[in-house]
């Protein structure tokens, strides 16, 4: 198989055969002729089914995860939502990371839990918390994010997806921070791999979009069949995107096809440059107040090594007190004052009050102090300078 980056670029972008146009047309209509009743030209019908931008953005992205299949959607919540709806059942059990994404969180406690998910919340970054906490039979799902949003903590894929399988339970990995640029979660024993491509690998903070990326024979337990008749999870999946229709449209999709393009170089020079950053970080605060798996002293450092290739874009620190996290927000001139991450320009955003406003007063609650960042690839001196000023003030 080719690299990486020759993957990212060539994968599902095929130069189109009636006018050689390098770049495949994107095509809008929302329905397809039929030559006779039931015979399609293409394999398409109608666009919630399936269309050309949706069939080549989820190619590449199962080429570059490794996985059997991928299906897109309209949100990266949209994407876990179909995933969560094709395994589950009520009664069921699901472990998530006690720093999960606060969206990921609500979904589950606030929508999941009046439809009878139970649900518990364990330190995915040690995997010993992961095993008691899950409930032998009942336990359908362990969720896990690593790095996670925003405490950057680490968890080990390989070590929780063997607690997992043992358990009978599917691993899922939302691969968010990383991408497969940097961390294939299949490849350390993951069943699925979740993105909101809303952040890196639409890369550019101009679409909402979502993924759910299955591994090869991954199946429901139990005599399931996700209501397609068989027990695959990626039939499952492909049948909500079309019978829920919460799959992403042409152009969005024809907007994170461009972005994954440059995915590799992107995701380069993020990790560098945060790198950076937090070097400075710790120059000015104290190794103690800055969370990045890159540095020696994180307590996931080791882990992060082995299965990531770099450590990404995303950094956080502790500024000391809440006043002083909001004025450091509030500083910064290149580093713009917004929600999202995974762009090309920098961000910088205070998760308390803002993105992880969702988890305040539960188990989730993420610190009072705590400020996140979104290394963009901008010139790093730049971005060191100006979280330099809004730290001194
Ligand atoms: C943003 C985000 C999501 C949700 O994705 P949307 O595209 O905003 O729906 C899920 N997980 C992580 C880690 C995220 O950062």
């Amino acid at each position: 198989m080719s690299g990486f980056a020759t993957r990212a670029i060539h994968e599902g972008q095929e130069p189109d055969p009636s006018t050689g146009a390098v770049i495949p047309p994107l095509y809008l209509s929302s329905t397809y002729a039929q030559e006779r009743v039931g015979e399609m030209r293409a394999g398409y019908d109608y666009a919630r089914a399936g269309h050309p931008t949706r069939t080549a953005f989820e190619s590449v992205l199962t080429a570059l995860e490794g996985g059997e299949a991928t299906y897109s959607f309209a949100s990266g919540l949209a994407a876990e939502d179909a995933l969560l709806r094709a395994v589950l059942r009520p009664g069921d059990h699901i472990v998530i990371p006690s720093d999960a994404y606060g969206g990921t969180y609500r979904l589950l406690s606030r929508i999941y839990g009046e439809w009878g998910i139970e649900l518990t919340a364990a330190n995915s970054s040690n995997p010993d918390e992961v095993a008691s906490a899950i409930r032998p039979g009942q336990t359908k799902l362990v969720w896990v994010e690593t790095p996670s949003n925003p405490l950057l903590g680490i968890a080990d894929i390989a070590a929780i997806a063997a607690i997992s399988k043992d358990a009978g339970a599917l691993l899922v990995v939302d691969n968010t921070f990383a991408t497969p640029a940097l961390q294939r979660p299949l490849e350390f024993g993951a069943d699925a791999v979740v993105h909101s491509t809303t952040k890196y690998i639409g890369g550019h903070s101009d679409v909402i979009g979502g993924a759910v990326v299955i591994g090869r024979g991954v199946e429901l337990t139990d005599g399931r069949n996700g209501g397609t008749g068989t027990p695959s999870v990626a039939d499952a999946v492909k049948f909500q995107q079309f019978a829920a229709g919460a799959g992403q449209g042409p152009l969005d999709l024809y907007l994170t096809h461009r972005g994954i393009k440059t995915l590799d170089v992107r995701m380069a020079r993020h990790s560098e440059n945060a790198a950076v950053v937090a070097d400075a970080l710790v120059e000015w605060l104290g190794a103690d107040r800055v969370l990045y798996p890159g540095l020696a002293g994180h307590p996931g450092h080791e882990i992060a090594a082995r299965q990531m290739s770099s450590f990404g874009g995303m950094v956080s620190f502790l500024a000391g007190s809440p006043e002083r996290a909001r004025r450091i927000v509030e500083s910064t001139k290149v580093f713009t004052l917004a929600e999202s991450l995974g762009g090309v320009e920098s961000l910088i955003e205070y998760p308390y009050a803002m993105t992880h406003a969702s988890v305040v007063g539960s188990q989730l609650e993420v610190p009072h102090d705590l400020v996140r960042v979104s290394v963009g690839i901008e010139t790093v001196a730049d971005l060191v300078a100006d979280l330099e000023q809004a730290i001194a003030k």
